[in-house]
């Protein structure tokens, strides 16, 4: 699987790049690399989202572009193919900024935006197997204890997919797009369809798109503060290892961070064991690795 995702990754890094090299904007790199990573099946998102409890695919998904601060996301959506697109439809053709449930799948569909097929009998399986694994059944009444049993189980997943990027303007941008956290409770929402937890962008300090257990990034606001630090000054490396440390020690959270500032130094850091990512400036081949220092 690891080695799919890494050239996965590296297909995403030249879709983006391409854009950028075509003169597209830093937003049209970021959706164009995460459409295909939510096309590829290979992650937790689009196609490949996770299954909840209730054996649906409910979707999140953020974007924001650092020139005029445009965001848009969707929560809880279904049954849309590409999840990051919806998200720029909220922001490009709707005064809000976050629509949830069954309302943002009818924009995206309005808007004709390709269905998803439904989860495949392989994906219903494995749902069913890790149900069973825990023993009860995911009734009403049992969910919330399944739910409770799992949590105090479970790995960070850091399958969720991101992306930042710099146009030749020296626009930032970042994304987000998730099917949240294993086995989690119909209904939940994590960190990645919040505006400055799940991504944030800001020409005059950066851009960041985060992935991880999102009850941690939701409650430091990852993306901002990380933004806000390299407001204060800080280089990306030094903005991602503080607020990243600050998860760790104040909340024992896991979580991963693209950071990018806008002259275009970028540094990924992740406090978690593993986290498969990558870059690429144009020149060479891009880098795809599993974990960073
Ligand atoms: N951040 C996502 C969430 O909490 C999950 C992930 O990144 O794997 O929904």
């Amino acid at each position: 699987m690891m080695g799919r995702q890494r050239a996965c990754l590296a297909e995403a890094l030249y879709t983006g790049y391409g854009r950028l090299r075509e003169g597209a904007v830093a937003l049209d790199a970021v959706e164009a690399a995460i459409c295909l990573l939510e096309a590829s099946g290979l992650f937790n998102a689009g196609i490949g989202a996770r299954l909840q409890l209730d054996g649906s695919r409910r979707m999140d998904a953020s974007l924001m572009e650092g020139r005029g601060l445009g965001a848009g996301a969707v929560a809880g959506i279904k049954s849309v193919r590409h999840p990051i697109s919806a998200a720029r439809l909220v922001m490009e053709r709707t005064e809000h900024v976050l629509l949830s449930g069954p309302p943002a799948t009818r924009l995206a569909l309005h808007f004709q935006l390709a269905r998803q097929a439904s989860p495949t009998p392989a994906q219903r399986k494995a749902l069913q197997t890790d149900i069973r694994k825990i023993g009860p059944q995911a009734s009403a009444a049992g969910t919330l204890r399944l739910f409770n049993t799992l949590a105090r189980r479970r790995k960070a997943g850091l399958e969720t997919v991101g992306a930042v990027a710099l146009d030749r303007a020296g626009t930032v941008a970042a994304g987000a797009s998730t099917g949240g956290v294993t086995l989690m409770l119909p209904g939940r929402v994590g960190d990645t369809p919040l505006i400055g937890c799940g991504c944030y962008a800001d020409d005059e300090a950066g851009a960041v798109s985060m992935s991880g257990v999102g009850e941690g990034i939701i409650r430091l606001a990852m993306a901002k503060t990380i933004v806000d630090r390299m407001a204060s000054g800080a280089t990306p490396v030094a903005a991602g290892r503080w607020a990243l440390g600050l998860l760790g020690s104040r909340i024992r959270g896991q979580a991963g961070a693209l950071v990018l500032a806008p002259n275009g130094k970028f540094a990924i850091r992740h406090n978690t064991p593993y986290m498969i990512a990558g870059y690429w400036n144009g020149h060479g081949e891009p880098v795809v690795k599993d974990k960073y220092e």
